[in-house]
């Protein structure tokens, strides 16, 4: 049966209107599970509307009951976190435990963002003159809007908006059209914690619902994750006409193996950050990078055979270790990848493309190439599927090059047992995160994430102290009260005596 997928919009699911929708698949099996309404401008404007006529009493609502209703989403998440996993596998296609693993890590970007009332103390400063007080205090920004992409259904929206709404803001959610039902159980679970009406809603569309949110006159703010050309769009649409933008890109990420490192740790870390979630994942590695011919030789005998031992099947199935990709155009596209990789005359070791399923969906199996280099399609682009290439480099300095060089800098890692080299590359290399023998390093909640360069355009990285940044503007106050009022006028500018 194919459900229809409703918009949230003031505390209610809302059918679309049924001009324009798009078809949602169990990737899985190939059928088509449900049909999202893709909204109009006008629907937009329902849901900026609603979020804007909540702000006011959301904002004056004392931070710590905020907080209190977003611990009670807390306790429901934890209490259904399998239905709401086997939502996203149903529709992305990852493993259940993979989904699992993402809610777990979205939830603690929740329990950060019940601290705010601690986070958003503000600074004073008595006496800056004599009985004058200076204090700065961050107060919401308004209506914010987050749009999201099909990766992280359920993660990437709570980067956003457990920090948003503890801030005071009211927000809309337009997620991907790819994978939308999660949003849904997120926006009435919201409800059931107690979020008043118009506080959190939900969207879908695609690049018309997109515009009308990007140039409404009343939304404040725009977070943004997905591929670099959109976030490029996103941030250049949403700041010329004066809104804060914060645009998350795509991602080509190394990992440099040291001849000193230790090779089979490091083989397991390749193995579930390349083809863990099929390979897309921002933080994926899909470039290692190994230090010297025999390091390079043993990595890939290495890891040949573990590829070709990959599980891959239905996400529901406990054995899987890699679903399907989430629709029959990015398989394609991924093949597509492949078949170029072997024309540029890279050496493909693994060839997931002869990968067989009985079960109808966009399954492809892990590839391996080695002998990449950097002039060739598969290494410049971002292929967002279980394809690693290998690009051998001759030394460290080599390798550091080709990662500062290259387009993104949004992840990246080195192994090696020295100390040295490791604090030489955390220091230099240009790259938003970095993992030291930890392959794919995702900050935690209370620290912030965000890469440098074509990963991220804006100030602002995610949730931690940048997310309470982003979400707030300061306000500092001086004051002096009638004893020195009392002593007349001033006519020169005020030097805080
Ligand atoms: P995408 O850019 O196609 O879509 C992201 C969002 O933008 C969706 O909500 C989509 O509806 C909307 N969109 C798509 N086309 C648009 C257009 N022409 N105009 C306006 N809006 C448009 O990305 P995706 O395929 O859903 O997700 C995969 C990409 O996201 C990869 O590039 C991946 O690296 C990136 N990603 C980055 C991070 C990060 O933290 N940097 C995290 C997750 C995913």
């Amino acid at each position: 049966m194919v459900s229809q997928i409703k918009h949230f919009i003031d505390g209610k699911l809302v059918a679309g209107h049924d001009a324009r929708t798009a078809p949602v698949f169990n990737p899985a099996t190939g059928e088509q599970t449900g049909e999202v309404g893709l909204a109009t401008a006008a629907e937009v404007s329902a849901a900026v509307e609603a979020a804007r006529a909540a702000a006011e009493s959301w904002s004056d609502t004392p931070s710590l009951r905020r907080a209190r209703i977003l611990n009670r989403f807390l306790r429901i998440v934890e209490d259904r976190i399998d239905e709401l996993a086997a939502v996203i596998t149903s529709e992305h296609g990852k493993t259940l435990s993979d989904a699992r693993g993402e809610i777990q890590r979205g939830l603690e970007v929740v329990e950060f963002a019940v601290g705010a009332p601690q986070l958003l103390k503000g600074e004073v400063s008595e006496n800056v003159g004599t009985r004058v007080d200076s204090y700065g205090v961050r107060q919401p920004l308004g209506v914010v809007v987050g749009i999201t992409p099909f990766n992280f259904p359920v993660m990437v929206p709570m980067w956003m908006f457990p920090v948003a709404l503890a801030c005071g803001n009211t927000f809309v959610l337009k997620p991907s059209e790819q994978d939308p039902s999660a949003s849904l159980l997120i926006a009435q679970w919201l409800a059931e914690a107690g979020l008043p009406a118009g506080v959190f809603n939900v969207v879908h569309g695609d690049k018309e619902a997109v515009d009308a949110l990007l140039l409404h006159p009343d939304v404040e703010a725009v977070s943004f994750v997905g591929s670099t050309p959109i976030a490029r769009y996103i941030y250049s649409t949403a700041t010329s006409t004066g809104k804060r933008c914060q645009a998350l890109g795509g991602a080509k990420n190394h990992m440099v193996v040291m001849p000193d490192a230790d090779l089979d740790q490091a083989v397991d870390a390749l193995m579930g950050a390349a083809y863990g979630s099929a390979g897309e994942r921002c933080m994926a590695i899909s470039v290692a990078v190994p230090i010297g011919e025999k390091t390079a030789d043993a990595l890939v005998s290495k890891l040949e055979p573990k590829i070709r031992a990959l599980k891959v099947g239905s996400g529901f199935n406990v054995e899987s270790e890699m679903g399907p990709l989430v629709t029959r155009q990015h398989l394609e596209k991924v093949r597509g990848y492949v078949d170029s990789g072997v024309e540029e005359g890279a050496k493909l070791v693994v060839d997931g493309r002869d990968f067989r399923s009985n079960e109808g969906g966009y399954f492809i199996g892990g590839s391996l190439f080695d002998h990449v280099t950097t002039g060739m399609k598969i290494y410049k682009e971002e292929i967002f599927g279980p394809v690693l290439a290998v690009v051998r480099a001759p030394d460290y300095a080599h390798a550091a090059r080709m990662i500062n060089d290259n387009e993104y800098g949004n992840g990246t890692a080195i192994f090696t047992q020295n100390g040295d080299v490791a604090r030489e590359f955390a220091h230099r290399i240009r790259v938003g995160m970095v993992g030291i023998n930890v392959p794919i390093p995702v900050p935690v909640a209370f620290h912030s994430f965000g890469g440098w360069k074509a990963s991220l355009f804006g100030d602002h990285s995610m949730h931690g102290p940048e997310g309470i940044r982003f979400y707030t503007r300061l306000k500092t106050i001086t004051s002096r009260w009638p004893t020195s009022i009392a002593q007349g006028p001033e006519f020169v500018m005020p030097t805080m005596k």
